[in-house]
């Protein structure tokens, strides 16, 4: 039984938390069998990856649960070395965590306190808003321009208060990207009390050649923070594991900040198997490609269009309040992600999926929309 005498430390919460609105994800595939009795239900809403994980990284888990009843390595050795090779930059660099959203956590619990600001676009990745609001601290929201950001609008919030800015490229949920130059540019013009963490949790999708590499630029600039995760092309989300670069003095305080054991053993060996196999990232990145041309061609069959992405998710633009649509897709069995949550109440965004994936959803959304 619950009490129903209200404790009154309830009313004491820390500023910003008694506002704060949990992150809405994806609908797991078994909740909407459980709850829609539908079957054979298919999950285009998290940017997974829909070959899942390479077959080296599922070896290395097997491996890895001999292992269970031990603490996993808290200082990572392994992970961080294999990183640190595969970006060219020192272990020193890299800190790991249980997901890349326990970095923007991190990042920001270790900067930000609520006298503090922090500045981020319109239509940027959900947790940039949870994690400012978590602290206490004052959130500057640019508008975006054509949906993306709009780095002139962000440079004109950032003042003495500003702590942070966060910058998603790609960004999620809209799919549109920063050019080199301009992003450049951009972080060159930052004062040095602020802290630019450039979240790249769809890199290795994005072939366009005037997008950047964040790490690139960490030689240059000491208040730059990379983000980047296994969740998304390396088929990982379920195991949680991302991790942060950034100067060796920087990263020495989020390593302060996060708890003992923040990722654990298969999570790790998982995620250093996965970067040796070439092959599945290279198939990953081609179903991926094939995938956005085949749903960017049925969805303008439809007489509808989606933002251009350099991700692997579209946003749609449905002409009509998404909603109805979404429920109408879930009811055939068909999980996108609605994303009114982020002021886009009339998109829906799919994950690239596999062929029959794409065609099932585009065969969907013609009958949600004919309804
Ligand atoms: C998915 C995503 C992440 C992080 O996901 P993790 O699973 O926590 O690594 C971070 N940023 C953006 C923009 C994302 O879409």
């Amino acid at each position: 039984m619950v009490n129903s005498v209200v404790n009154p430390f309830l009313s004491l919460t820390a500023p910003g938390v008694a506002g704060l609105k949990p992150y809405e994800p994806g609908k797991p595939i078994e909740t909407l069998e459980r709850e829609y009795g539908v079957r054979n239900a298919i999950k285009l809403a998290s940017n997974e990856n829909p070959l899942g994980p390479s077959p080296l990284a599922l070896e290395a888990v097997i491996k890895a649960s001999a292992k269970l009843a031990l603490y996993p390595d808290g200082a990572g050795f392994a992970l961080k070395a294999a990183l640190g090779r595969h970006l060219g930059v020192q272990p020193e660099q890299v800190v790991l965590g249980n997901g890349s959203n326990e970095i923007l956590e991190l990042v920001t619990r270790t900067f930000v306190t609520p006298a503090d600001e922090v500045v981020f676009s319109e239509h940027a990745f959900a947790v940039y808003p949870i994690v400012t609001q978590a602290v206490g601290a004052t959130a500057r929201v640019a508008p975006a321009r054509d949906y993306g950001h709009d780095l002139d609008a962000m440079a004109g919030l950032v003042n003495e208060n500003t702590r942070l800015v966060f910058v998603a490229n790609p960004n999620n949920p809209t799919g549109t990207y920063l050019a080199r130059e301009a992003l450049e540019a951009f972080i060159t013009s930052m004062p040095s009390h602020v802290l630019v963490v450039l979240d790249e949790a769809y890199f290795e999708f994005v072939d366009a050649p005037d997008y950047p590499d964040g790490i690139a630029w960490l030689e240059r600039f000491d208040n730059l923070l990379v983000t980047r995760t296994f969740s998304k092309i390396y088929g990982l989300a379920g195991l949680r594991v991302g991790y942060g670069v950034g100067h060796p003095k920087l990263i020495s305080l989020l390593e302060r900040v996060r708890q003992p054991f923040n990722v654990n053993s298969a999570a790790m060996a998982a995620a250093e198997a996965a970067l040796a196999d070439h092959e599945h990232l290279r198939r990953s990145r081609a179903l991926n490609a094939s995938g956005m041309a085949q749903l960017v061609a049925g969805i303008e069959a439809l007489g509808l269009h989606a933002l251009p992405s350099v991700g692997n998710f579209l946003a749609v633009h449905v002409g009509r309040d998404a909603a109805p649509v979404y429920e109408a897709l879930l009811r055939q069995g068909v999980i996108v992600r609605p994303v009114a949550g982020y002021g886009m109440p009339e998109f829906l965004r799919v994950t690239i999926g596999r062929p029959e994936e794409n065609v099932r959803f585009l065969q969907a959304l013609e009958a949600a929309l004919n309804n």
